[in-house]
């Protein structure tokens, strides 16, 4: 791995300094450009915007790894409001969550219950709700979770990450409950041993499950294609190959981050694919910004001149 890269992944996980960033003033002015704000009617404002533009919307609040099970009633309680808020904001928006958000790290029996409670709020909407997919420790428990909320909630989706060297073997286990998977390439620091090291190996990963995915009898089962990523060269190559099976261009699904190759987006919409956009908002932003970071160290450079301007 990128040696810049593994730095930043392994400085995403200090307590220390996520104390110091989220109080430093520069660093609140660079998360910008990935989030438009820390509250929720900040992500509302902003997908508006996008949803006027022809984007639909996921939202997620930044949080990971809470220790009290109050927290898990307090965030639960808060996606219930945020739900309520969405309807009333009348925009197609979906709402996308971390289980160790929910209490995975206490007890995995809390965060499914909680989990189910969204869930069925979700449905109740006409909502899909995501489970994100978080490091490898935890991936054998969200599988178990995804199951379990899949036999009463047909509208929950699972992301799967491409660089893992098991997502082939867990999609086969999958493809049998018509998921709709999220697929993406993984935004962890992970072991060679179980992720794939080299970028081309990753990207060739996501095409096959990809294509699995957009098979027909996978199709007729049930199981949906979101393809979340910036690649251009996977987005058109997965674009090829749904239009070489005659899936229309609404027939499957594209997700970018919020900030992340806007003409990207742009043009998708334009192209008549459906795309959503995922905004994240809240104050626990430290963790997942230094990920965006590690994803393109580049950006490191857009942090240092935020740092010295006004
Ligand atoms: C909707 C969505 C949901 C996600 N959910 C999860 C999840 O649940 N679990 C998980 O592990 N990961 C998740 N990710 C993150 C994902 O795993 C990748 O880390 C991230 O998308 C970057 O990889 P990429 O596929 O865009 O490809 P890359 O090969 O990393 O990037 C392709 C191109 O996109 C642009 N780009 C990518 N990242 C950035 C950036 N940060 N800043 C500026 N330009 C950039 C660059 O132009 C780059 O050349 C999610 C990503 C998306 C889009």
């Amino acid at each position: 791995m990128n040696p810049v890269r593994s730095l930043l992944l392994a400085a995403s996980q200090s307590d220390w300094l996520r104390r110091h960033a989220t109080t430093n003033p520069a660093a609140r002015r660079a998360v910008l450009k990935f989030m438009p704000g820390e509250r929720l009617e900040d992500a509302l404002r902003a997908g508006g915007e996008l949803a006027a533009r022809g984007f639909g919307l996921v939202v997620t609040r930044l949080g990971e790894n809470i220790t009290e099970a109050a927290e898990a009633n307090e965030v639960t309680r808060h996606y219930v409001q945020a739900l309520e808020q969405i309807g009333s904001a009348g925009v197609d928006c979906e709402i996308s969550l971390k289980l160790t958000q929910l209490g995975l790290d206490i007890d995995p029996e809390l965060a499914l219950e909680k989990a189910a409670e969204l869930a069925k709020r979700s449905a109740e909407a006409g909502r899909r709700l995501w489970i994100d997919m978080e490091s490898t420790p935890y991936v054998d428990r969200t599988l178990a979770i995804y199951r379990r909320l899949r036999e009463r909630h047909a509208g929950v989706g699972i992301c799967l990450q491409a660089y893992l060297r098991r997502t082939q073997a867990d999609l086969d286990s999958l493809l049998p409950l018509g998921p709709a998977v999220r697929l993406v390439k993984g935004a962890y620091a992970e072991p060679q041993s179980l992720a794939f090291a080299d970028k081309r190996d990753t990207d060739e990963s996501f095409f096959r499950l990809a294509d699995r995915l957009l098979a027909p009898e996978a199709r007729a089962a049930g199981a949906r294609l979101t393809t979340a990523t910036h690649d251009p060269a996977l987005i058109s190559r997965i674009q090829d190959l749904a239009a070489s099976r005659g899936i229309a261009r609404d027939g499957h699904e594209f997700t970018l981050l919020y900030g992340i190759r806007r003409e990207t987006q742009t043009r998708l919409v334009s192209e008549g694919f459906r795309t959503r956009v995922l905004i994240s908002y809240g104050s626990y932003w430290y963790p997942w910004y230094m990920r965006r970071l590690a994803e393109r160290p580049a950006n490191l450079g857009f942090v240092l001149r935020s740092a010295f301007s006004r």
